[in-house]
């Protein structure tokens, strides 16, 4: 599946909730899931008024809610949730932990830029080191220790700069520590259910790709 590029706010409608897909902006900008709460398009005001939802459909929606936030084709999110079907433990949980501990997650959660798109765009041009070394691959799996440095050539970016200024404003976590001085930072541990502020209930993705 291609990925999608048209306007982002739209698939906040479509979920009827903030995703918060612009990242920081978000916080500052008018959010079109306040000012139209219902989904976009033509029938979109009548949606949910007319048949309570069907199970599959409330998995689907939840599925396709994460996958945006994540920024993730289909293919990318079945194939880690392939990958963590093997793991031991909560696959709901494992997934969430997958998704969290992707590099351009970390890029974006340690505040070197505003959005998970931003991040990614961060880690493709080869400006992020993963203990001291250039990785450009954005789910490239980050591990407790780990530290995710902004290389020393890139820090005067714009888009770095103006990051850094906002940081706080997004959703800091406690299993990462960051440095804005020397623009790095350690995920510290990996991530538990708890400390993920994502509102999501990810068993019904399990129960989706169960079928
Ligand atoms: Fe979603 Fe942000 Fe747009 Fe609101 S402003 S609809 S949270 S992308």
């Amino acid at each position: 599946m291609a990925r999608y590029t048209g306007p982002v706010c739209k698939l906040c409608r479509r979920e009827v909730t903030k995703l918060f897909l612009k990242g920081t902006r978000c916080l500052t900008e008018k959010c079109a899931v306040d000012r139209r709460s219902y989904p976009p398009g033509q029938h979109g005001q009548s949606t949910g008024r007319r048949r309570k939802a069907s199970e599959y459909a409330k998995q689907l929606r939840e599925k396709q809610k994460v996958k945006r936030i994540y920024g993730l084709s289909e293919q990318q999110f079945r194939n880690l949730f392939e990958r963590v079907l093997k793991e031991p433990g909560v696959t709901g949980e494992a997934l969430l932990v997958a998704l969290e501990t992707r590099l351009d997650n970390l890029v974006y959660r340690m505040g070197f830029a505003t959005s998970r798109k931003q991040a990614r765009q961060l880690v493709r041009h080869r400006h992020i080191l993963v203990n001291g070394r250039l990785v450009d691959i954005p789910s490239f799996h980050v591990r407790a220790g780990d530290e995710v440095k902004v290389a020393d050539a890139s820090r005067e970016l714009v888009l770095v700069k103006v990051a850094l200024e906002q940081f706080g404003r997004g959703q800091p976590v406690s299993w990462i520590q960051v440095d804005t001085d020397k623009v790095l930072g350690r995920m510290t541990e990996r991530p538990t259910r708890d400390a993920i502020p994502i509102a999501a209930q990810e068993q019904l993705i399990v129960e989706l790709y169960s079928k």
